[in-house]
Formats: C-alpha cells, sequence, structure tokens
C-alpha cells in the first residue's frame, strides 16, 4: 500500500523540499514544481520547468494515488467518467461535466458508501474504506488534467457520504481552496443528513455550500429509501441545516430523487412545500430523476410528473429546478460504473 505521506498530491511544499534535495537539486525546483502541479495544475510529466530525469524520479518517489481502470465520456466529450483502483484495491468513480461557462467535477469521498440508501447502486453495495483527502483532490486534477477549461467548481456527490469522513474531507476542502484556487463558495457538500457532522461543517471554516438529500417529506416514507432517517428525522436534518444557513450565510439546497409512485404524488410535494416555508434565506429545491439501478425497482418519473411536481412547489412559495440527469448512457450517477465493472470480467466495458 502506497504511504499516504508520499504520493503527488498528498506531499506539502516541506515535503517536496525534502524530496528534491533528496534528489540533490536546488530548493527553488520544488517551488516550481508545487507551483506547476497545484496552481498550473499540470500533470508532473509535462512540467516544462524541470528535465525529464527529475520528472521520472519525482514520479517514483511520488507516485499518483489513483490508478485508471476505465473512462468514458459522452455527449460530445462534454461528460466523462472516470473508475479509478485506489490501495487496497477498492475502485471509485469521479464524473467531469462542462458546460459553455463552468466545469464540474463530482469526486467520490469513501470508497462505497455505509449509508445503505435503498435507491443508490453505492448504497447496495456496502462500505469498503474512507478515501484519504490526496486521493479526493487527485480525482479533481485528473480530471482537470484531460480538460481545457479550467475546472471552476466541485461537488461531493459522487461515491460516499462525506460528512462521514470529515477527517479527510475537511482538508481536502482546504487543499482545493489554497491549492488549487477554487472558492468554497464553488464547492457542495451533498449530506443525506448526518447531523453531528452538519454541526462539524458548521463550524469548520470554509463556506461551503452544503446540499441535503431530503427525497422525502416525511420520516415514515422517508425511513423507506434512508434508513439513517432512523437515526436523524427530518426535524432535526432541518434544525442542522437551519444553523448551517445562520452561521455561514449560505443557501442549502435539497435534494429530492424523484421516484415514480413512490414519492412524486403531488400531496407529497404539498408536504414539502409545508416543511421547508419559512426556512432561512429561501429553500431550494433539486429534483432529480432517479438513475434506475439493477438493485432497485424504483423507477423514475415522467418528465410531465416531475414538472408538475416542481410547479406545486414554486407555487406554494418554494424555489425548485429539475436536475438533468448528464451521462445517464455512461452511467454517470455514483456507484453505477463501479457496479457495472464488478460484474463478471465477460461483461466489462472496454476502456475508452
Ligand atoms: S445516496 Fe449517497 S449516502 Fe446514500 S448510499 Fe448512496 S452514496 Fe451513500
Amino acid at each position: 500500500m502506497t504511504d499516504p505521506k508520499s504520493s503527488r498530491y498528498a506531499a506539502t511544499l516541506p515535503e517536496l523540499e525534502a524530496v528534491v534535495k533528496q534528489l540533490g537539486e536546488p530548493a527553488f525546483r520544488a517551488k516550481q514544481i508545487h507551483q506547476g502541479l497545484w496552481q498550473q495544475r499540470k500533470p508532473l510529466e509535462t512540467l516544462s520547468t524541470i528535465n525529464v530525469q527529475l520528472r521520472d524520479e519525482l514520479a517514483a518517489l511520488l507516485p499518483l494515488d489513483l490508478v485508471e481502470i476505465l473512462e468514458r465520456t459522452t455527449l460530445g466529450g462534454m461528460t466523462a467518467k472516470w473508475l479509478w483502483q485506489v490501495a487496497g484495491g477498492d475502485q471509485v468513480e469521479t464524473v467531469l461535466m462542462q458546460s459553455a461557462d463552468r466545469a464540474t467535477v463530482c469526486v467520490s469521498s469513501q470508497a462505497g458508501c455505509a449509508m445503505g440508501c435503498t435507491f443508490c447502486a453505492t448504497g447496495q453495495a456496502g462500505f469498503e474504506r474512507h478515501l484519504r483527502a490526496s486521493e479526493i483532490v487527485e480525482q479533481v486534477l485528473r480530471a482537470q488534467h484531460t480538460c481545457q477549461q479550467r475546472v471552476s467548481n466541485v461537488v461531493f456527490m459522487g461515491m460516499g457520504e462525506p460528512l462521514a469522513n470529515l477527517d479527510e474531507v475537511e482538508p481536502a476542502l482546504t487543499s482545493l481552496q489554497d491549492g488549487l484556487g477554487i472558492s468554497a463558495r464553488k464547492i457542495v457538500v451533498s449530506t443525506v443528513g448526518v447531523v453531528p457532522g452538519m454541526d462539524r461543517l458548521r463550524a469548520f471554516p470554509l463556506p461551503v455550500t452544503l446540499a441535503v438529500s431530503l427525497h422525502a417529506p416525511d420520516d415514515a416514507l422517508r425511513e423507506q429509501l434512508v434508513p439513517l432517517n432512523r437515526r436523524y428525522p427530518i426535524a432535526d436534518i432541518l434544525d442542522a441545516a437551519r444553523g448551517y444557513v445562520l452561521a455561514k450565510g449560505r443557501r442549502v439546497t435539497f435534494e429530492y430523487a424523484c421516484i415514480s409512485g413512490i414519492n412524486d404524488h403531488v400531496h407529497l410535494a404539498d408536504a414539502l412545500a409545508n416543511k421547508l416555508l419559512g426556512f432561512p434565506g429561501g429553500a431550494h429545491v433539486n429534483l432529480i430523476p432517479l438513475n434506475a439501478t439493477t438493485g432497485f425497482t424504483g423507477r423514475p418519473p415522467s418528465p410531465e410528473r416531475i414538472a408538475t411536481f416542481a410547479e406545486r412547489l414554486t407555487d406554494r412559495g418554494i424555489n425548485a429546478t429539475v436536475r438533468r440527469n448528464r451521462g445517464t448512457d455512461i452511467d454517470a450517477a455514483c456507484g453505477q460504473l463501479r457496479m457495472r465493472t464488478s460484474a463478471p470480467v465477460e461483461m466489462r466495458e472496454s476502456k475508452a
């Protein structure tokens, strides 16, 4: 297993200086390398400020954390997804989504997930391990290396529950802002409602945007979709979300995966509106058509039905948008690519 301190994006500037010194190079080289890797976001192999021999020696001493297993792109190259292998053999996923005005990377924070949300491919497969901060940040940089546009946004909506891994997610957030210059406001941390984690994130100095995956307006229905609701019911989650808004002055968004015949009834839109009315700063609901998985029988509602649900929320004073599922054809929902490649070898996708 790779020593966490010796991987490329785990190395701090002083650690880089020590490595450079060990290779008989002057200390200023470390600054050049650090600047190239972080501010300029270049792969080590393309840094023109150092010679090929030094690049090779550094590559051996500071290996990458992620080994690419698979890369798939679609939508004219605007959406790309990777499956990586991390130390210990676990697999995680990353998605890059580009549009005219932004490039967003969706990162995984854990290999697998212990939350067990019934509709989610990652939840169905169970928990493997927490990712280290360097493994999280490397996902952003490896995606950046493939795209011309500067990555401007990062969302923690891939595999795993980020607030269950705050010991690593917090330093990753700091690196994204201080190392890569991505404003905390352009980083979204999404949680299924880990209340102690929400409280801890409130005390964390960076004002990242918090997204709460609600998926249902009442505890009985939510417990069927999100088992964690038994420990942290909706009222506690909304209290913690209110606390976050008041402390950070940042709007909280609520994610709602729409499942046909389960949580897309108009009366549930009314119940959701009642719960969120008067939320500080105004609640914003993101409606997301379910990404169907083989381990869950639910299916996404028709676009018309989701539009009706959205209208109902809007009519009751709740800001609602429908999120387009980008990359469904490349399994760009968390855990889906991994589920596919975990299938017998003859079913593996070929590398793009
Ligand atoms: S939806 Fe998120 S929190 Fe729930 S099981 Fe999937 S990855 Fe984990």
